[in-house]
């Protein structure tokens, strides 16, 4: 999962950050209002955390844009105004969370998950899903009641193909999903292939069974009728 921290105080921005990315997140952080609006237009998240407060633009102008932006990255706002009116006005405007300082990290993961879930429409943190049972708090994933071994960036993948069933995912998407920061030219989708072929056969081993469709052309999709 890619997340975009917009926080202008360094060291709680730092601090998601480290946090996150140790529960297996890959994070980018923009300390100004700026910075967030030119990595919006640039790029795709699969979340944004919103400090309202920024020294140089209204969060709430920001959240405007990310929702006119159409790329459907939920967003949660993060803030030390607790008023029931920016609140509201929040989430009027489209932002799927609001979370008051201070607040913990682990309660930061938990709301994170659940934006993600619902965005994508799973209820629950242990997703079942063909022969798989996949715990997405605890990062492990079972197939037909066996631990599959994935490394990072395998589990990574077929979270993000997973959360997209039966929708066809880009190798570009994928790759601004696991790298982030691309540059379009000099990204290498060999790359990615090598770890799906990795992927079908850890699964295919244990289920016999192949879920995850190329689509010629255009990418992969998670056949969850299959
Ligand atoms: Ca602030």
């Amino acid at each position: 999962m890619h997340v975009l921290i917009v926080e202008d105080e360094k060291q709680l921005s730092d601090e998601i950050k480290k946090y996150l990315e140790r529960e297996g997140f890959s994070c980018e952080e923009a300390y100004t209002g700026h910075v967030a609006s030119d990595k919006l237009w640039s790029n795709s998240y699969d979340l944004i955390l919103l400090d309202l407060g920024l020294p140089d633009y209204d969060g709430i102008d920001l959240l405007k844009e990310i929702v006119k932006s159409k790329k459907e990255s939920p967003v949660i706002i993060l803030s030390a105004r607790s008023s029931l009116d920016d609140k509201i006005k929040g989430l009027d405007l489209g932002a799927d969370d609001y979370l008051p300082k201070p607040f913990s990290l682990l309660e930061l993961k938990s709301r994170i998950m659940a934006v993600i879930r619902r965005q994508h429409g799973f209820r629950e943190n242990l997703i079942r899903i063909n022969d798989l049972d996949i715990d997405l708090d605890k990062r492990v994933v079972l197939c037909k009641g066996q631990q599959l071994l994935l490394t990072r960036k395998e589990y990574d993948i077929l979270i993000f193909i997973v959360l997209n069933k039966d929708r066809v995912v880009t190798r570009l998407q994928i790759s601004e999903h696991i790298w982030g920061d691309i540059i379009e030219e000099n990204y290498n989708s060999n790359y990615i292939d090598v770890h799906i072929k990795n992927l079908r056969k850890k699964i295919a081993d244990l289920s016999g069974s192949d879920y995850l469709e190329t689509v010629r052309g255009v990418g992969f999709r998670f056949n969850s009728e299959g």
